[in-house]
């Protein structure tokens, strides 16, 4: 076959017919996708020609799923197959076939001259068979580029490697045969679906498989053929059977069968085959152009895989032991870019110089002896901790962790009075509105009594930045921080972000740090202030992954609650005892309490999780507490709509809040007293003690109830942990250890790039990382050394994808 070979030119009749027919799949009898089926066998036989035939399989794969697009969608298909063939005159090279490069662009002229310009940092539309309507989709999924598309990874993998006779086939697994079609048959079901089924034999008996709705199939699975089939062994009539599996003849490389098949996330109008394939055809060719950001010796040295193989083998697998070896050196990539990019932080802050603080002993006496308690000794050692760093003059970062309800604020405030002394303008930022007007309350009661030097009170100087302001009220605000009238100003992390003006800004404290990330902290400091940074957390983080995610801050750590708190009881409750748990809640209630149903955990979709949760709202308020005001908060409302949830409940007007997973960090609301925990073991125990950490906040004794409908084994054993213990440190340990994949922190909330492989549970590749890291840095800190030129490009690029945004 040649471009005007016979064959061909079909295709091309049949594609201007389809156009000028406005793409309403009539061109040909049966729709475009049939005719793909055979059109496709006819051009395989006509010729040997490795280029051509990937053009076929291309085209072919683009026409399967002409029957399900849109008039739009068809559109591009039939132009993207035009574009296609008209590149095509009879010698293009197959991508597979043209020599391996080193360096991308090393050898150009041997390329193709619209494959010249392409490189991985090209768009996908650059790639055969990407029209824009498909690169939209792809974009959904997070890809842009070739390279993006190279690490768009697998969630999953279906084994599919070991093949069975059609005799050794068991109800209930997961396997591969392969066979030969005997009969192929479409019938129509009850609701008028086509209904295919075929029947394959393999010299140890027979199989039948079913597909719904894909009448094509018909004119593909035709006897003869070999096929190889992957799937669940269904049952139907007594009889075992395959019911959808995934197939494919058996002639060719097998990508979704027979193997380890990679499972992609998917997004409307990318199918598993289509992206399957894409990605095989991608990686296939670009996997071995990209150059290897590691240098050889430290490859060697840490036995990784260079970055080619990594990638093929995390998409292509050809078993779990180079799977696993693959993703041990994407992981340990991530790590290292997080690494340099942190220490790299570090290490410009460290050259900056900042503003000492004059600490006023008196001024911290009178203050701390005015408070009704005595500090504890965490405490005491937190706050000489930060007055050390404040007296210097380099800039402070410094971490603050403690768990909930171990006095960090109080600590806090010290520091922003002795800066406030020192004549210098401080801010406190909140997560939330709520928060910000919490502290802003118990800022102001805990400093109604003291004065700064030169007779001002100190309250005086206190102002509280919402967005809820009048225009007017925010103006003179802001007024008074460009003339430093306003000296300590409390708002939420989004108002203070925004261009403040400030005089002379000394200190920065930032409440719940975990959601605020490297970044943010950075475009803090380039206010041009270089003013010393706080940063209060109170998720306990063991240390090794304190220093990776904080690693460009010093830690101090409250590592004991004040005295005389009392514990937060807590229950697993089985799901029978579900009415319990409701009549408890209520009956907190009619105490004038109030109480939190946190709904399950969804991790398809916050939107299918906020329905759920609008559901569930529902159901309880109608069905179980019709007489009680329920509230509702999940991710899908504004901020504005949570926050108003929020405010109604703190304000006590709805005795209970059902909320997603989403409930804020640090709402303290000391009158809610019960937290009933929906779905409990399908948390971790960080944030299970985080949610429990919303009530035990007032006087009274405080509930968590679990209730978990069928837990797993390693769900139980969670619960019991945190039934058992209160120590947040105690139960991160725990979680580290219990967890996989990135689950113990999300790093959405870490504010670090994006992780798509490494797990921050993995200390040794973690630690490793940190070794290389420091050595790499030591030895050369801008990374200017030639072996270390694309690593310095590919740390660039990994913090600005990320929200970290690393100048
Ligand atoms: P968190 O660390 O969760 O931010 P807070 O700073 O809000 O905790 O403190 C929780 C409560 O404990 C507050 O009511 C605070 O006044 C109180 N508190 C702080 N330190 C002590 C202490 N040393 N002794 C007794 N109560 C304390
Ligand atoms: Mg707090």
């Amino acid at each position: 076959m040649n471009a005007t070979s016979p064959v061909l030119e079909k295709l091309q009749n049949v594609l201007a017919l389809e156009k000028d027919l406005g793409y309403t799949d009539r061109a040909v009898i049966g729709g475009l996708a049939k005719f793909s089926t055979f059109w496709h066998k006819e051009a395989r036989a006509s010729t040997d020609d490795p280029s051509l035939i990937q053009l076929v399989e291309e085209t072919a794969g683009l026409l399967e799923e002409y029957a399900s697009g849109d008039v739009e969608e068809r559109r591009e298909i039939v132009e993207a197959i035009q574009r296609r063939w008209a590149g095509a005159d009879g010698h293009v090279m197959s991508p597979k076939t043209r020599p391996v490069q080193e360096e991308p662009r090393a050898q150009a002229s041997t390329t193709p001259p619209s494959e010249a310009r392409t490189n991985l940092d090209s768009p996908v539309t650059e790639l055969h068979g990407i029209s824009a309507a498909y690169a939209k989709r792809l974009e959904r999924l997070g890809v842009a580029t070739i390279r993006d598309l190279l690490y768009l990874f697998p969630h999953r993998y279906d084994d599919f490697s070991s093949l069975k006779t059609i005799n050794q086939l068991m109800y209930g697994e997961e396997v591969t045969i392969v066979g030969t079609v005997t009969e192929t048959k479409e019938r129509t079901g009850k609701r008028g679906q086509s209904i295919v089924t075929t029947t394959l034999s393999d010299g140890t008996g027979a199989v039948q498989a079913t597909w719904f709705n894909q009448p094509y199939l018909v004119k593909r699975l035709t006897p003869g053929k070999q096929l190889v089939i992957s799937g669940k062994v269904d049952q139907y009539l007594g009889q075992i059977t395959f019911s959808s599996p995934t197939w494919e003849p058996l002639d060719k490389e097998l990508i979704h069968t027979g193997r380890l098949v990679p499972v992609y996330p998917l997004t409307k109008g990318v199918s598993a085959r289509w992206l399957r394939r894409l990605m095989k055809r991608t990686t296939d060719y670009w996997s071995l152009r990209l150059p290897d950001h590691l240098p050889l010796d430290l490859r060697e040295q840490r036995n990784l895989p260079n970055l080619e193989s990594a990638i093929q083998q995390t998409h292509f697998p050809e078993d779990w032991e180079r799977l696993e070896q693959a993703r041990r050196r994407l992981a340990f990539d991530e790590l290292l870019m997080i690494q340099l990019g942190v220490l790299r932080q570090r290490h410009e802050w460290r050259k900056a110089s900042g503003h000492p603080v004059q600490i006023d002993p008196s001024l911290l006496r009178t203050f701390l002896e005015s408070l009704p308690f005595d500090l504890t000794s965490a405490q005491e050692k937190a706050l000489s901790e930060i007055l050390d760093d404040l007296q210097k003059p380099k800039p402070m970062s410094r971490l603050l962790q403690g768990d909930v309800g171990s006095g960090k604020t109080v600590v806090a405030a010290a520091a922003l009075l002795m800066t406030v002394a020192s004549d210098m303008q401080t801010v406190l930022m909140a997560p939330t509105e709520i928060l910000a007007e919490q502290h802003y309350a118990s800022l102001s009661k805990m400093w109604s009594e003291l004065w700064l030097p030169g007779l001002t009170k100190l309250t005086s100087c206190l102002r509280l930045l919402t967005g809820s302001l009048k225009p007017s009220d925010k103006e003179s605000i802001y007024t008074e921080i460009a003339s430093g009238k306003a000296r300590i100003i409390i708002g939420t992390h989004a108002l203070i972000q925004k261009a403040l003006d400030f005089k002379n800004l000394g200190l920065a404290v930032i409440d719940e740090q975990h959601r605020f990330g490297v970044a943010q902290r950075a475009s803090l400091r380039q206010k041009g202030h270089n003013p010393h940074v706080l940063v209060m957390s109170a998720t306990p983080i063991p240390r090794t992954l304190a220093l990776t995610i904080y690693g460009d801050l010093d830690i101090s750590t409250i590592d004991e609650l004040p005295p005389g708190r009392r514990e937060i009881i807590t229950r697993r409750m089985r799901p029978r005892e579900r009415e319990r748990a409701y009549n408890f809640l209520r009956s907190r209630v009619l105490e004038s309490e109030q109480a939190f149903i946190i709904c399950p955990l969804i991790e398809e979709s916050e939107k299918i999780e906020a329905k759920a949760a609008v559901e569930e709202h529902r159901r309880l308020q109608e069905d179980v507490f019709p007489d009680l005001h329920l509230g509702l908060l999940h991710g899908r409302m504004t901020a504005d709509e949570k926050e108003a949830a929020m405010r109604q409940f703190y304000r006590g007007e709805m005795n209970i809040l059902v909320s997603t997973p989403v409930v804020e960090v640090g709402i303290d609301v000391p009158n809610a007293t019960v937290m009933l925990i929906e779905g409990a073991d399908r948390f971790g125990l960080s944030q299970l003690h985080q949610f429990r950490g919303r009530v035990g906040r007032g006087e009274q004794q405080s509930y968590c109830l679990l209730l978990a409908d069928s837990p797993s084994d390693t769900g139980q054993q969670r619960l019991k942990i945190i039934e058992s213990t209160q120590d947040g440190f105690k139960l991160a340990d725990e979680d580290l250890k219990m967890r996989g994949p990135g689950e113990f922190f999300g790093t959405r909330q870490s504010g670090l790039p994006d992780l798509k492989v490494a797990r921050l549970g993995d200390v040794k590749v973690l630690e490793e990382a940190r070794e290389v890291a420091k050595r790499i840095f030591e030895e050369d800190p801008d990374l200017e050394l030639p072996q270390h030129r694309l690593l310095a490009r590919r740390v660039q690029e990994f913090w600005h994808r990320g929200r970290g945004d690393l100048s």
